[in-house]
C-alpha cells in the first residue's frame, strides 16, 4: 500500500487539525471495509482505513458463523482474530479514528473526525448498522443493566439474563451468554422468526424461550433489574435488547447519497450492513463482496481517468 504522505494543518472549530490527503478514505473495519481495504492493497492503490472502534465490526459479536467459504464453523472472535492478521499480511494499518461528518467541496470528499481531517477523491463508507431502540419504557437506573451487543459481556458468568427479540441477532446472543448463565429470550410472536439451527441450538443449552411477550416496562428494585409483561415481572441481573438495526449513515447528509450498494454521487461508495436498509439480510459475505466490488470500481476508474 502507498502511504498518504500529503499532510498538513487545517482548522475545525477554530482549533488546528492534521489534514491528511490520500485518494480513498474507508471509514469503518468490518468485514466490508476490510475487504475494501485489502483490495486496494493487492492493487497498488493508495487510503487509508480509519475505525473508532474494535477490528472486525459487528462480527466480532457473533456466537458461530458457519456460513462463510472456506471456514466451516468459526466464532466471530476467531473470525475477527483471521481478518485482523490478513491485514498485517498485507501491510494495512488501522487508523484508530471516528468520522464526524463528510462534506463534499471541489470535487473532493472531506472527513472531520476526532484526530484528523481528511481529503480525498473517493470514500468507502462502511459504517454497519446500529441497533433499534425499542417502544419499551426504561427506568434511567436500569439502563445500565441493558446492552444492545454482547461483545463487552463475554466475561459475564452465573446471572440470570434476558435477551429480548425473536430473530437471529437475538438468538446469537442468547447461546453466546447461554455458556455461562441462566437465559431466558422474549419475543413478541408466538414462533421466534429465525434460522431453526439457532433455535435447536437455545433449546439444547437451556434457554428459556418465551412468546407472545408484550414487554412494557424495564425497571430496576436493588441489584435486580424486572422486565414487565402484562402483568408479570421477571427479575434479571442484565437485560440484552436484539429487535433490529438500521444502517448508520449520520456522517453525511441525506442529499449525498441514493439507496443501495454501490458506486454513488460524489465517488461515494456506501457498502455492507450500512447499504443494506431495515428488514433487509444482512450477512459477513455480503459485505466482504461490496468491499470487493468498490475497491474494484476505484481501480478501473482510476484506468479509465475518471
Ligand atoms: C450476533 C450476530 C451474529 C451474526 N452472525 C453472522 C453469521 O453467522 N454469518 C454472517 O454472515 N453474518 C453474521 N452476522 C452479521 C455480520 O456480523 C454483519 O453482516 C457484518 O459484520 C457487516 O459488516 P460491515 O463491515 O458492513 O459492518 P460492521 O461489521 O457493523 O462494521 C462497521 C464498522 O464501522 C465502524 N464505524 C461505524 N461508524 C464509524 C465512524 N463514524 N468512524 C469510524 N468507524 C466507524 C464500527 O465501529 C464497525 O467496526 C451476525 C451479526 C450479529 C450481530
Amino acid at each position: 500500500m502507498a502511504l498518504p504522505c500529503r499532510s498538513h494543518i487545517s482548522t475545525f472549530w477554530n482549533l488546528p487539525m492534521e489534514m491528511v490527503e490520500t485518494k480513498t478514505l474507508i471509514i469503518g473495519a468490518g468485514p466490508a471495509g476490510i475487504s475494501a481495504a485489502i483490495e486496494l492493497a493487492h492493487l497498488g492503490e493508495e487510503f487509508i482505513i480509519i475505525e473508532k472502534g474494535g477490528i472486525g465490526g459487528l462480527a466480532l459479536n457473533a456466537f458461530r458463523v458457519k456460513n462463510y467459504p472456506g471456514i466451516p464453523s468459526i466464532t466471530g472472535r476467531e473470525l475477527a482474530l483471521l481478518f485482523k492478521s490478513h491485514l498485517r499480511q498485507a501491510g494495512i494499518k488501522v487508523t484508530k479514528d471516528e468520522a464526524l461528518k463528510v462534506r463534499y467541496q471541489d470535487g473532493s470528499l472531506i472527513t472531520t473526525a476526532k484526530r484528523r481531517c481528511y481529503v480525498s477523491k473517493f470514500l468507502i463508507l462502511a459504517t454497519g448498522t446500529s441497533p433499534k431502540i425499542p417502544n419499551i419504557e426504561i427506568s434511567k437506573s436500569a439502563a445500565k443493566q441493558i446492552s444492545y451487543e454482547i461483545k463487552g459481556l463475554l466475561s459475564l458468568a452465573n446471572k440470570e439474563v434476558a435477551v429480548i427479540g425473536g430473530g437471529d441477532v437475538a438468538f446469537d446472543y442468547a447461546l453466546s451468554l447461554a455458556k455461562k448463565n441462566a437465559v431466558h429470550i422474549f419475543f413478541r410472536s408466538n414462533r421466534p422468526r429465525c434460522n431453526p439451527w439457532l433455535i435447536g441450538e437455545a433449546r439444547k443449552m437451556g434457554v428459556t424461550l418465551v412468546g407472545n411477550a408484550n414487554i412494557k416496562k424495564i425497571f430496576k428494585e436493588g441489584k435486580k433489574v424486572f422486565v414487565e409483561l402484562d402483568g408479570k415481572t421477571k427479575a434479571v441481573d442484565r437485560v440484552v435488547i436484539a429487535v433490529g438495526r438500521y444502517p448508520l449513515l449520520d456522517v453525511i447528509d441525506k442529499d449525498m447519497y441514493s439507496t443501495g450498494a454501490g458506486p454513488d454521487i460524489h465517488g461515494l461508495y456506501i457498502i455492507g450492513d450500512a447499504a443494506r436498509g431495515e428488514g433487509s439480510k444482512r450477512q459477513i459475505g455480503m459485505a466482504v463482496g461490496d468491499g470487493i466490488c468498490a475497491a474494484l470500481d476505484i481501480y478501473y476508474k482510476g484506468l479509465h481517468g475518471a
